[in-house]
């Protein structure tokens, strides 16, 4: 589809001599996942390069695009489309920065840690971001993934017709935003990472640490949705969790981890409008209005089931 200047292709080895590098059963656990989540990030860079790039296309050609005697993005259709690229672009960059921090944290302790040991304060220290970078990894390539696929296919919307034509870039950005939610591990697979940190509560705690910042008053109804957003996810967590059925809780693990990823990326937003209200006010309105919705449809989601309704979702290969 996408990705052209990338050229890929699958290699297959066949009777290759091959040395072992490193220590035997620490491939898949410790290489290959120290190799992903880098990679990961790289993902979520790139998806946040999609969606500002879906956000600037949109927003250009609907100030210069005219229908019905004005330029289209003064219908509120239209706005309410690009106020929501916006939004989910300024989200997904808050998100990133948030995870770079934490990987960048806790791998310059363990460089440290090669050159020295570490006090007892370091070492703790290293542990607690090594976890947060462990929980934010996927939950952020999850999230700003969807997001650039969400908003490369609202940016063709707003051109109409010409945005299915080749002769504008939102075509391209949309073939190369697929693939973001697929390589280095589909959006399924971040959910499975991510689904341990929401039942041993890593993401709680972190959303509990950010409730204690404090914002300017015009900022605090914001502050108080989030909250109400944190008492509705914690009480589908318990819910979820209670029956201890392992199916029944990757039934409902995407729902659970999307309303950590809405809070967390709301209260980084509310973070950035506090400190630029005149930059991020509005997305982090606009932001958190939409996942208090989509946190609301999930619970209700899980309240309006029961566990006996897997059944009817489950399509086995027919005898
Ligand atoms: C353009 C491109 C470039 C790539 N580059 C590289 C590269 O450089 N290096 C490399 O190693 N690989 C690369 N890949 C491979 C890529 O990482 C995989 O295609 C991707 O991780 C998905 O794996 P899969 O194709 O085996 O899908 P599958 O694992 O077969 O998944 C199929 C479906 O089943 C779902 N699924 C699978 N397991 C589970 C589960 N446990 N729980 C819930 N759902 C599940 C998936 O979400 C998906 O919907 C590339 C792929 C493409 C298309």
């Amino acid at each position: 589809l996408g990705i052209k200047g990338a050229p890929t292709c699958e290699l297959v080895f066949k009777n290759a001599k091959a040395e072992l590098i490193g220590t035997r059963r620490m491939g898949l656990i410790r290489y290959v996942m120290s190799l992903m989540n880098g990679a990961r990030l790289g993902i979520m860079a790139q998806s946040v390069g999609l969606s500002d790039a879906a956000y600037r296309e949109a927003y250009n050609y609907a100030i210069e695009r005219r229908q019905f005697g004005k330029p289209i993005i003064e219908f509120p259709a239209v706005y309410e489309m690009i106020a929501n690229i916006r939004a989910k672009t300024d989200a997904s960059r808050t998100m990133l920065y948030e995870t770079a921090r934490f990987v960048d944290m806790y791998k310059t302790l363990e460089d440290i840690s090669k050159e020295r040991k570490l006090t007892p304060e370091e070492r703790t220290e290293m542990k607690h971001y090594s976890r947060l970078a462990d929980a934010f990894t996927p939950l952020g390539k999850g999230m700003t993934s969807e997001y650039a696929n969400q908003n490369a296919y609202d940016a063709i919307q707003v051109h109409g017709g010409s945005g299915y034509m080749k002769d504008y870039k939102c075509e391209r950005l949309y073939r190369d935003a697929r693939i973001t939610n697929i390589y280095e591990g589909t959006t399924q697979l971040q959910v499975v990472a991510a689904i341990r940190h929401v039942t041993t509560g890593t993401y709680l705690q972190q959303i509990r640490e950010y409730e204690k910042e404090v914002v300017v008053p015009e900022l605090e109804p914001l502050k108080r949705a989030l909250s109400k957003m944190a008492q509705m996810y914690e009480k589908l967590v318990e819910l979820v969790t209670t029956p201890k059925d392992e199916d029944y809780l990757d039934f409902h693990a995407r729902r659970l981890v999307e309303c950590a990823g809405h809070i967390i990326m709301g209260h980084l937003l509310l973070q950035d409008a506090n400190r630029n209200p005149e930059l991020f006010r509005r997305s982090a309105e606009v932001y958190i209005h939409y996942g208090q919705v989509e946190v609301i449809k999930n619970y209700n989601s899980v309240t309006k089931s029961r566990i006996e309704d897997m059944g009817y979702y489950k399509l086995m290969p027919e005898k």
